[in-house]
């Protein structure tokens, strides 16, 4: 079933945000957990991945260092370029049923992007 509609939490929103401004002028990375029903993917907690993962570039990210279980939904990462599109780069490492990134100056969600795992942009909500 392709994603549809992507729900975050108040709270995931912040931390996806807050993580994104703490590691600025890096790229910062998270992965996000939750559940996926119908279409709806819901994300209710993000995961800080171990230092060795986030040290590397988005490209070198590798999932198989990671715990893996049905409820990661994703990678989240941020462009410190302010271009919340994805790159090409981040097409060719999509993994997982989403796709976020966090555009500078990650002052609210409207510099956020969400895409599936195609890279088609997904509409989302915040709530809560
Ligand atoms: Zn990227």
């Amino acid at each position: 079933m392709p994603v549809q509609r992507v729900i975050f939490t108040g709270q995931v929103m912040d931390s996806l945000l807050s993580y994104s401004r703490m590691a600025y002028p890096n790229e910062g990375i998270l992965l996000m957990r939750g559940k996926s029903k119908k279409g709806v993917v819901d994300v209710t907690s993000v995961v800080v991945p171990p230092a060795a993962v986030h040290a590397h570039a988005y490209s070198s990210f590798n999932w198989y260092m990671l715990p893996i279980d049905s409820s990661y939904l994703g990678v989240a990462h941020s462009h410190p370029s302010g271009n919340f599109s994805p790159s090409h780069e981040d097409l060719l490492h999509s993994m997982g049923k989403i796709m976020v990134i966090m555009g500078y100056p990650y002052s609210s969600y409207l510099q956020v992007g969400v895409y599936d795992h195609n890279g088609r942009s997904v509409p989302f909500e915040v709530k809560g």
